[in-house]
């Protein structure tokens, strides 16, 4: 298969074509580092004087650039832009019923504040997840609604990993140095799910954020009248070295009436769930951890309001 291939001085930029023309040059150069929108590669060289001898452009390959809507939900490329993603979810919402497309309505409003126009136009859905940062504004979203990355290798084929558990430490993810990732499936929302994304940063335009947050409960109608909690997840950004979940708060929501009672408990319980030492890069501990009560109050507020 055709491959456009640059050699430099300080570095050789290959562009494949093909899904296997990309496997064989990452087998091959294991070294190499993959790149899209370069806009966290870019940064790490300039800022973090960091050097790739080589460099395997993802950009053309059909597989990555591909969205597609089935049965479950929408599955989008590794290598699609922010903009064509936005693009779609805003379609999605509007074409589908509104039960199905919450959390493509959470992604959408809250991609808004993803960066800037110029930013969006080339970063890439893969770049943002690879790049494992603990405040990237998408990972939370993945990991509280039950997304999917599927990666893929050279001689190893394909495996599926659940965004909850891709995350391993510090940006390093559940990915052997052969792989690449191919794409997300981003499931749709059924009846009485309520899902929100949260960021807080300096600014509203271009910035990075604080802290952030995924939320997604499945509510339902008990047999006494109540409105309980069937499921909840909660995956937080900004306060621990990855984006982590929430677990005993997930847990304590679990059965409950969506009250004052819950609002409370599940304050209390985020705080256990959030343990950021002092010492702690990035600093501003307690307002990062005041930060995941209020998105909390924040959610709990608009799962009231859509209940009513
Ligand atoms: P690249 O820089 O091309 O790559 C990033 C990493 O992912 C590299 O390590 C690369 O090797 C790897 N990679 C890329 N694709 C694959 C693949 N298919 N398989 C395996 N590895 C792969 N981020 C936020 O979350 N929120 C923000 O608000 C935000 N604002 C920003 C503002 C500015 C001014 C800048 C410069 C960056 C900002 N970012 C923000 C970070 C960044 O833009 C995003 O993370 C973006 O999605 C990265 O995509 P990219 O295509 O540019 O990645």
């Amino acid at each position: 298969a055709p491959i456009l291939h640059l050699p430099g001085p300080y570095a050789t930029w290959h562009r494949p074509l093909t899904l296997n023309g990309l496997l064989t040059l990452r087998e091959q150069y294991p070294e190499g580092k993959i790149v899209v929108g370069n806009t966290e590669i870019g940064i790490e060289m300039k800022y973090g004087r960091k050097t790739y001898p080589i460099f395997i452009a993802a950009t053309h390959i059909p597989e990555l650039n591909h969205m597609e809507v089935d049965a479950d939900g929408l599955t989008v490329g590794a290598a699609v832009t922010l903009t064509r993603l936005m693009r779609t979810l805003k379609q999605l919402v509007a074409d589908m019923p509104k039960h199905q497309t919450r959390t493509f309505q959470a992604m959408g409003e809250q991609m808004k504040y993803f960066a800037g126009n110029q930013i969006r136009n080339t970063a890439s859905v893969g770049g943002n997840i690879c790049n494992a940062s603990p405040i990237s504004d998408l990972n939370p979203i993945y990991m509280s609604t039950g997304s999917v990355f599927t990666v893929q290798g050279e001689g190893t084929g394909v495996r599926k990993i659940a965004a909850k558990d891709f995350f391993v430490s510090y940006r390093k993810v559940d990915m052997q140095p052969h792989e690449v990732l191919l794409n997300v499936h981003i499931p749709f929302t059924k009846q009485h799910d309520f899902v929100r994304e949260y960021k807080q940063a300096h600014r509203r335009d271009d910035d990075i954020a604080i802290a952030n947050a995924g939320m997604r409960v499945r509510m339902e109608m008990a047999t006494d009248g109540e409105w309980k909690v069937a499921e909840a997840e909660m995956a937080l950004g900004g306060v621990a070295p990855k984006t982590i979940m929430a677990p005993l708060t997930m847990d304590l929501l679990q059965g409950r009436v969506w009250n004052k009672e819950t609002l409370h408990a599940g304050i209390a319980s985020l705080a256990q769930d959030v343990y950021i030492n002092s010492q702690s890069p990035g600093g501003m501990v307690e307002f990062r951890r005041a930060m995941a009560a209020s998105f909390f109050f924040r959610f709990f507020m608009h799962v009231a309001f859509e209940l009513d």
